[in-house]
């Protein structure tokens, strides 16, 4: 095996899944949306396969579904996004990572990652051929440090990739954070690579930043990934895209075609069909998750444990008194007597032992469930406190 496949660990969570599948457990570790899409992207699908949409799509993306992210991009953020030029459309997110990565480094470049991570994220720059720099959020309100970036700098940093609104740590990065971001970008001359496809879940009027939209001084060194993943529940589609000056989209492009060829052509077809969202469907959605947040970090303080409130996003991470165990072991405890299934600290953090004692909880299921869950995590936590080992 090549030592960039050998540097990819194996998710953490995929030594729990089988166990907390055959006992039934809650899942509350992966971010899966529940639901389905609008029919109305489900019906165009269906008729696109029956009106013979079975060859390539044009490898970019099809027109009608880059129009579409165009437009929606366009209206929600107030900018202008080309989408002849400017955006490709991606085998989801991750895909569009890859190929941002791919396009923006060479092998042995550095890529500044804060920490704690998405945890595909290390993986995707290393298949990519960079190695990533760790560079930690810092304090209890997890902030993107700009003295902290800057010591991580070497003659061999390209590029910066920012997921935000962020997982695990559910922050939004606010404006001092990009003043500083932007700053030290343009001292070293770094690609920012954003992952955004959280970016429509944004809460208590926290505003989304980004290079398209808020933060335009970026755009011309800028990757916006973003996906049609969480926002259209159609995670399963694999559907998302690049947003990047001109020049930079006409390299990943041909990275793109190297790729994939593209995303499936039917498929795109579905999801164009589907006009921009409606804001009140958004803003619904929006409450219903910032509910869910609420109930989780109340939950979860009931159950000693300690939460910095997200701002954003499907996630909420939060420190355990359990902090002698491995958190590997904290989760199965939790799948094998809580019945709920958490992501392990461990999945987020770059050296051993640094996630001790976190969970990950994802607000993907309905208030019940959550409600349901979190009290058998409650329980469990609070009567049987995790001896610690010698
Ligand atoms: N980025 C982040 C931060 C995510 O949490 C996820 C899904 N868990 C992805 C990317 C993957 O997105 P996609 O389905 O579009 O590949």
């Amino acid at each position: 095996l090549s030592r960039r496949t050998s540097a990819v660990a194996p998710m953490a969570l995929a030594a729990l899944l089988p166990a907390a599948r055959e006992s039934g457990a809650t899942d509350l570790a992966l971010g899966i949306p529940r639901g389905s899409p609008p029919g109305a992207a489900v019906e165009a699908a269906v008729a696109a396969l029956r009106s013979g949409s079975h060859q390539y799509a044009d490898p970019a993306g099809s027109p009608e579904l880059r129009h579409a992210v165009a437009a929606g991009l366009g209206a929600v953020r107030g900018v202008r996004v080309d989408a002849e030029h400017e955006v490709t459309i991606s085998a989801g997110a991750t895909e569009g990572l890859l190929v941002a990565l791919i396009a923006a480094t060479d092998p042995g470049d550095e890529v500044l990652v804060p920490e704690p991570f998405y945890e595909n994220h290390p993986g995707v720059v290393d298949l990519a051929g960079a190695s990533a720099r760790f560079v930690p959020l810092t304090g209890e309100g997890r902030r993107l440090d700009g003295l902290a970036l800057e010591a991580a700098v070497t003659p061999r940093t390209r590029a910066v990739l920012l997921n935000n609104p962020h997982n695990p740590t559910g922050r939004v990065f606010d404006r001092a954070e990009f003043d500083a971001l932007t700053a030290l970008c343009e001292r070293h001359d770094l690609t920012l690579i954003t992952d955004e496809v959280y970016d429509r879940f944004v809460y208590d009027g926290h505003r989304h930043l980004s290079p398209v939209g808020g933060v335009p001084r970026l755009r011309h060194r800028s990757i916006v990934v973003g996906s049609l993943s969480k926002t259209r529940a159609m995670s399963g589609w694999r559907l998302g895209y690049c947003l990047a000056p001109a020049p930079v989209t006409a390299a990943l492009r041909r990275v793109h075609e190297r790729t994939t060829l593209g995303a499936p052509h039917p498929l795109q077809r579905g999801a164009a069909a589907l006009g921009p969202e409606a804001e009140a469907e958004v803003a619904s959605v929006r409450a219903e998750f910032e509910l869910r947040r609420d109930l989780v970090c109340d939950g979860l303080r009931e159950a000693g444990c300690t939460v910095h409130t997200p701002q954003g996003g499907w996630f909420v991470l939060a420190r355990t008194a359990a902090l002698a165990g491995d958190s590997a072991e904290l989760a199965r405890e939790l799948v094998e007597r809580a019945g709920v299934l958490v992501a392990p600290g461990a999945s987020f953090f770059a050296s051993p032992g640094a996630g001790r004692g976190w969970i990950r909880v994802a607000l993907v299921r309905d208030r019940d469930r959550l409600a349901a869950a979190l009290a058998r995590v409650t329980a469990h936590l609070t009567r049987t406190p995790i001896a610690p080992r010698s």
